[in-house]
């Protein structure tokens, strides 16, 4: 069995010499505990941060030890009451082949609601992200003009499906280039898009939204925030999700400049973090495997194959080579 772990911190983008991938034997599991092969992993820009020796809502990677993230995997031995051999777990410990963990860390997932990946994906992580940011953070309500950045990712393609089902009457995205833009409009229901790669964000958000939005989702931060700022009308609401046009920063860019439209436009900005809202998981499964039943939400995903890959794929998320969620396949035998 192999393990991916982190051996340097990075400084700026990682490098493939930041990681190492160790060969070692896997142990038995011990009373209550089950042994997973891991079918498909997860690759998140929050890794990123996880790779920093600062506190946070998560610790640190650990140098010379395995890294971790969502996984989902099959149970191949079991010495807990609850879980079979065969059963399919959501858990922790990715970055590896094979993980041995206690039962009552793993989830077991429904495969015949959904492929045991989109418990990654749409109804996972990145799908409950969307969904609260929206409906509990920024509230939307009907009528609304959403405006919503990292648009193509795993978070940014469930956020519009989440708009819309809150009232939104206008959807606007943005994302890296003109064909993840083009494919915003055409596939995943946005109603407009902007590629952020072609010209000053503020700009191409006056022109598309040039009657202002009532909601920002903040994937990016940045540029991007100031330009939401800009484009606020009176009463508008941000949800403050992640900023990943920093998390490669050794020091962030000065935040932006224009917070005093924050007072003019009485703004409501709001951060959150997912795992605050657990309670709304089930709620959340529920709406979306039905949106994937009747095909209106479908289950994007970057498929990167093998743990010997998975350093590339974590490269290639924070370079925009996904569109939808980013995952791994390991083919551990
Ligand atoms: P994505 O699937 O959206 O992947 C990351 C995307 O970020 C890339 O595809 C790339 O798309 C874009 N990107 C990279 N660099 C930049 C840049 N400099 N400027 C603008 N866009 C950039 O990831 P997720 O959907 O998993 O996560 C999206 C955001 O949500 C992240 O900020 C993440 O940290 C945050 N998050 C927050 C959570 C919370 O609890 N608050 C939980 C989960 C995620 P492109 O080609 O368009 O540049």
């Amino acid at each position: 069995s192999r393990e991916v772990r982190l051996v340097a911190r990075p400084s700026g983008l990682p490098a493939h010499s930041d990681f190492k991938i160790e060969e070692l034997v896997v142990p038995d599991p011990g009373p209550g505990q089950i042994l997973v092969r891991n079918d498909w992993m997860s690759v998140d820009p929050a890794m990123r941060g996880r790779m920093r020796d600062v506190p946070s809502y998560v610790p640190p990677f650990r140098l010379d030890e395995p890294m971790e993230g969502g996984a989902v995997g099959t149970v191949v031995e079991s010495r807990a009451d609850d879980l079979a051999v065969g059963d399919q777990v959501l858990h922790r410990l990715g970055w590896r082949d094979y993980a041995v963990l206690d039962g009552k860390h793993a989830l077991r997932v429904d495969t015949r609601r959904a492929p045991a990946s989109a418990y990654l994906g749409v109804l996972g992580m990145p799908g409950l992200t969307a969904y609260v940011g929206l409906k509990e953070i920024a509230g939307v309500r009907e009528g609304d003009v959403v405006f919503i950045s990292g648009a193509a990712g795993a978070v940014g393609l469930v956020a519009a499906r989440v708009a819309l089902h809150l009232g939104a009457a206008t959807v606007i995205g943005s994302a890296g280039g003109p064909e993840k833009a083009g494919r915003l409009i055409r596939e995943f229901g946005y109603d407009r898009a902007i590629d952020y790669k072609a010209g000053p964000i503020s700009r191409s958000l006056r022109g598309a939204a040039p009657e202002g939005i009532d909601v920002y989702f903040d994937n990016v931060g940045g540029d991007h925030l100031q330009a939401a700022l800009s484009s606020l009308r009176i009463g508008g609401r941000v949800a403050l999700c992640g900023a990943i046009s920093q998390y490669n920063e050794e020091k962030p860019a000065p935040g932006p400049t224009n917070l005093l439209q924050a007072v003019r436009m009485r703004l409501t900005l709001r951060g959150f973090i997912v795992m605050d809202h657990a309670d709304l998981r089930d709620e959340w499964v529920d709406l979306a495997s039905g949106w994937l039943e009747d095909g209106s939400l479908t289950s994007t995903q970057t498929v990167v194959e093998g743990l010997a890959h998975s350093v590339d794929a974590l490269l290639g998320l924070l370079g925009g080579a996904n569109v939808g969620k980013m995952l791994v396949r390991l083919n551990p035998d």
